[in-house]
């Protein structure tokens, strides 16, 4: 009976917001319902990453060719580096009946808006700017003139939130999964996505109104 496809969802948000956090508790939560799209990257992978679960660590050669290839669903430059969504998952998974999550920065999000309209986006923020930089300091895993880039990249990307469809705080954990994991599934109930269930009642409403 429920013949529809799974729902694209872009999520972005601040680097150091949380977004892979919430991604993996989300995923872990639910493993049927959703698929992460796994990027490629030409920056460098750290420490704990693993090439081809975090991302696809390429050359910038090789990034150039997926490009050349139209390999890439879209693609963008971060502070330096190339990232992109390769294209043959993103739509087996949507095939597949699954919700296919992206998690890239907003230049990639506009793209992908423009090119499929109704996909979902959400932006990721934590309570405030002060908390932004304690979770950047925090993780670790970037030097100082990094963090620098990356704030400045998040006053940046403050200007476009006007874009989204949501805004997702992310103050406590638990409670913000859940509430990503409801919009997701309230965006099941949208018409749009419902086309086809809706022509199948029209055409068995018209049988019964000839029928009268
Ligand atoms: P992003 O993927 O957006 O760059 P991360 O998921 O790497 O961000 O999170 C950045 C840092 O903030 C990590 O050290 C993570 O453990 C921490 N963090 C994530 N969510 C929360 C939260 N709700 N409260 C406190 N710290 C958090
Ligand atoms: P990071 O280096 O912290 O993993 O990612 C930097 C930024 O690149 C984040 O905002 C992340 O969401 C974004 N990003 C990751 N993958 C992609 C992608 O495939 N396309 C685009 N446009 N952005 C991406």
């Amino acid at each position: 009976m429920d013949q529809r496809k799974g729902i694209l969802i872009v999520v972005s948000g601040f680097s150091g917001s949380g977004k892979g956090t919430i991604m993996k508790e989300l995923l872990e939560k639910h493993p049927d319902n959703y698929a992460l799209s796994i990027s490629a990257t030409t920056r460098s992978p750290r420490p704990g990453e693993a090439d081809g679960r975090e991302y696809f660590f390429v050359s910038k050669e090789k990034f150039e060719t997926m490009i050349q290839e139209d390999a890439l669903l879209e693609y963008a430059q971060y502070v330096d580096h190339y990232y992109g969504t390769p294209k043959d998952y993103v739509f087996r998974q949507l095939e597949a009946g699954k919700d296919v999550i992206l998690e890239i920065e907003i230049q990639g999000a506009l793209k992908i808006r423009e090119k499929y309209p109704d996909t979902l986006l959400l932006f990721v923020t934590p309570p405030s700017g002060e908390e932004l930089k304690k979770r950047l300091t925090g993780r670790g895993t970037e030097d100082e003139s990094t963090i620098a880039s990356r704030l400045s990249r998040a006053w940046q990307e403050a200007q476009g939130v006007e874009s989204y469809d949501y805004l997702v705080i992310n103050d406590k954990l638990e409670e913000c999964v859940q509430q990503v994991h409801s919009i997701i599934q309230n965006q099941h109930a949208c018409v749009v996505k419902n086309h086809r269930l809706i022509e199948t009642i029209r055409t068995e409403l018209k049988v019964f109104a000839e029928g009268e």
